[in-house]
């Protein structure tokens, strides 16, 4: 059993697209996994019937929009059925001396209400365990059983899912990605919110760290394992015609401006080129010297298209976290260093020389020329497929 949190305050139109979409998601996630199964929407839950329930469970609560799941057991939909299949659940986690409660719920059967149905099913349990006791506020153990018209569903546990909203319900956004930990939250968080991705990463040819397109290309498929299923493109454009610019003027304080600058106008225009609605980064404010609020405003403007920055209020220890959770972060990154970057980089810069500057070197040109260079990989179900 499969349930979905925020989506239940949809108009019913909306809840009817959207568990329509995650749905075919979770399917997409099970056929990528080679689990056959028959799934079912009746009202406010998602049902899969399957050979395989746990790894059934385990993958459907990996899917955005999923606040939890459970394995449960079915049953015939009247009081001794569901006793029966409540006392065997109890049986294997309720000793002596615990306690325990049972939470049920009945919709579209008669002939009883949900509290009797819970006492009659805790009646049991206690003949079953006549040690244990009854607690409905703080029980150590709980049972949870449903009564509905197709029949008793009977479960103890819930799997946790990322909750969120059904990928692909948003449009499409394009995700800033690097060898860093903070940009692959900053992607995660918007798929999680329903918007459908696609990645673009600047390379930094001989002026970047040996080892960044490798860890760009693991966050990439790592995140792609996110959405079973469903093709995620890299884009990656080359950016060291421009630290060839950018290196050779006089004042190197403005060069971590000037970049990001840069690759915000690049990404407009592979954003635009697709259709896609925003760009996403992982800028997290006062992190470093380009993300003071001073700085992110004047860098913000080259952006033709709106910027979407998830991680703006987290603190470093819960990006880190949930890279962890996600997956994505590297405990030993290795060669990933920037030589561009000044050593004593501006957390002010004037934005009318920061213009002044793209004047002079031709930003714009420069940044249709970078659009032009784009090599593309396509990941699915957490691989690295075709280049083109
Ligand atoms: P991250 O850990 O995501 O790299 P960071 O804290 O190191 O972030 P910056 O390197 O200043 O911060 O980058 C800020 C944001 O700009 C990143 O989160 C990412 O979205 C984007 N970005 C940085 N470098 C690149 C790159 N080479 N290609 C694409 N996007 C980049
Ligand atoms: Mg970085």
């Amino acid at each position: 059993m499969v349930r979905y949190g925020e989506i239940f305050l949809k108009s019913e139109p909306v809840k009817r697209r959207f568990v329509s979409i995650m749905t075919e998601n979770i399917r997409l996630a099970l056929e990528a996994e080679g689990l056959s199964h028959r799934i079912e929407a009746p009202r406010g839950r998602i049902l899969i019937f399957g050979d395989e329930p746990r790894r059934i469970a385990a993958i459907a609560a990996g899917t955005f929009g999923v606040v939890s799941a459970s394995v449960c057991t079915v049953t015939s939909p009247d009081i001794d059925g569901i006793a029966a299949a409540a006392v065997e659940h109890a049986g294997r986690h309720l000793r002596s001396g615990m306690s325990f409660a049972v939470r049920a719920r009945r919709t579209g059967v008669e002939g009883f209400n949900s509290q009797e149905l819970a006492a009659a099913v805790g009646s049991a349990v206690l003949d079953r365990v006549p040690e244990a006791t009854v607690d409905l506020t703080a029980p150590d153990y709980e049972v949870f059983v449903e009564a509905r018209e197709f029949g008793g569903l009977v479960y103890d546990e819930k799997l946790g899912g990322p909750g969120g909203l059904p990928y692909g319900t948003q449009g499409e956004v394009m995700a800033l990605l690097s060898e860093g930990i903070d940009s692959p939250v900053a992607s995660w968080l918007m798929m999680r919110r329903g918007c459908r991705m696609v990645h673009v990463h600047m390379h930094s040819g001989r002026f970047g760290g040996a080892d960044v397109e490798e860890i760009v290309l693991r966050h990439h498929a790592r995140l792609s394992a996110w959405v079973p299923g469903h093709p995620l493109d890299l884009l990656i454009v080359d950016m060291e015609p421009f630290f060839e610019v950018i290196t050779a003027l006089k004042e190197p304080r403005y060069r971590c401006i000037l970049c990001k600058r840069f690759m915000l106008r690049v990404a407009s225009i592979l954003a635009k080129d697709r259709g896609a609605y925003a760009l996403v980064n992982g800028d997290n404010l006062g992190q470093v010297a380009s993300q003071t609020l001073a700085n992110m405003t004047v860098i913000a403007p080259a952006a033709s298209v709106p910027v979407l920055r998830p991680l703006i209020g987290f603190d470093k220890e819960e990006i880190v976290e949930r890279a962890r959770a996600i997956g994505t972060f590297e405990a030993r990154p290795g060669s990933t260093g920037c030589t561009v970057a000044p050593r004593y980089p501006s957390t002010a810069a004037p934005a009318a020389t920061i213009a002044q500057i793209e004047e002079e070197i031709g930003a714009e040109s420069l940044a249709a020329r970078a659009a032009g260079t784009v090599r593309r990989y396509r990941a699915k179900n957490g691989e690295i497929g075709e280049v083109r």
